[in-house]
């Protein structure tokens, strides 16, 4: 748990005078689903390229299986696998020698024995001979995986692996990723734009918005924090908002008329309600968010 396998340190990053990292630091460790979470534009991506020696940053350390990447580029890269973005397979080539082809470029065992075992636990065993072609993007992206895998990697790292998948192959991806991890005890970093995914697979997560990291930790304890953000819907706001003011530790986020938004802790939400009504005000609808959910969506829809 406390072995980390990444860590990133004041990593900074401009294109031009565009700076597209400031401060990103988090760590990876042993094991973990590591969600890393962001809106688009955030710096995911960037990030990742720099994880894997694609580009590289400007300042900040980076190491990996504790190693510094810039010493030891070749030895830590050979422990990772990936999908960085649309796997650029042979159209015209069957899924077999596609990652024939792939594996010995990266110097991995391209047995048939390793390439069916990989085609099988992507569940393409039956398509090994059909030529890329036909795939769907689900597929593809799942053939993709099997080329991440061909080498034995100890970290996988996976960028906004689902987008543009239907939800079968969102699901297929998914099982995947859990399988890797609890089965075979990979470590995984997977990027997402949407709290649900991660809140899905991922154990430990960074949000990362324009470039710095907000906040990290264990996703349940991020996530299921006592307090919400909750808005009550009733028939006098300017009332309730009178009346809040004998109620100091309730904070009031936003009010639209008759619908005000509070940060109140969760077992607080019943009797709140309770004693507006008590206080002879009707309350309509009462909608709850957790606070960080609320705080993402607000990220991602600026
Ligand atoms: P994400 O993957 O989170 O969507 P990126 O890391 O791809 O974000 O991009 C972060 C920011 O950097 C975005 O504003 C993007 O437009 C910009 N950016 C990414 N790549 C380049 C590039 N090669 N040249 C200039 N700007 C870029
Ligand atoms: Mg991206």
């Amino acid at each position: 748990m406390s072995d980390p396998i990444v860590e990133v340190r004041q990593l900074t990053k401009a294109y031009g005078k565009f700076q597209a990292l400031h401060e990103v630091n988090f760590e990876v460790h042993r094991g973990d689903v590591f969600g890393f979470l962001g809106p688009n534009g955030a710096g995911k991506s960037t990030t990742i390229r720099i994880l894997l020696s694609l580009i590289s940053a400007d300042s900040g350390t980076l190491s990996l299986f504790g190693m510094p990447l810039a010493t030891h580029r070749r030895e830590i890269l050979q422990k990772i696998g990936c999908i960085v973005e649309k796997p650029d397979f042979y159209k015209y080539l069957s899924a077999r020698r596609n990652l024939e082809i792939f594996g010995r470029v990266s110097g991995a065992d391209t047995s048939k024995r390793n390439i069916d075992a990989m085609l099988a636990f992507v569940g393409l065993e039956g398509r090994a001979n059909d030529k890329l072609g036909g795939f769907s993007h689900g597929m593809r992206q799942r053939l993709g995986l099997a080329q991440a895998l061909l080498h034995q990697p100890e970290l996988i790292v996976l960028d906004e692996p689902t987008t543009g998948l239907d939800p079968q192959g969102i699901i297929d991806i998914r099982e995947l990723i859990l399988q890797l991890s609890r089965e075979q005890g990979k470590t995984i970093i997977l990027s997402s734009h949407l709290l649900s995914e991660i809140e899905l697979i991922a154990n430990r997560m960074v949000i990362i918005n324009k470039g710095r990291s907000l906040a990290e930790g264990s996703v349940k304890e991020l996530l299921n924090a006592e307090e919400l953000v909750v808005t009550f819907e009733l028939n006098d706001g300017a009332a309730a908002v009178a009346l809040l003011q004998q109620r100091p530790e309730v904070v009031l986020r936003e009010q639209h008329d008759n619908r005000l938004t509070l940060q109140i802790n969760r077992e607080e939400v019943p009797e709140l309600n309770q004693w507006l009504q008590s206080q002879g005000l009707r309350v309509y609808a009462i909608e709850s968010k957790r606070k960080l959910e609320d705080y993402f969506l607000k990220l991602v829809n600026n």
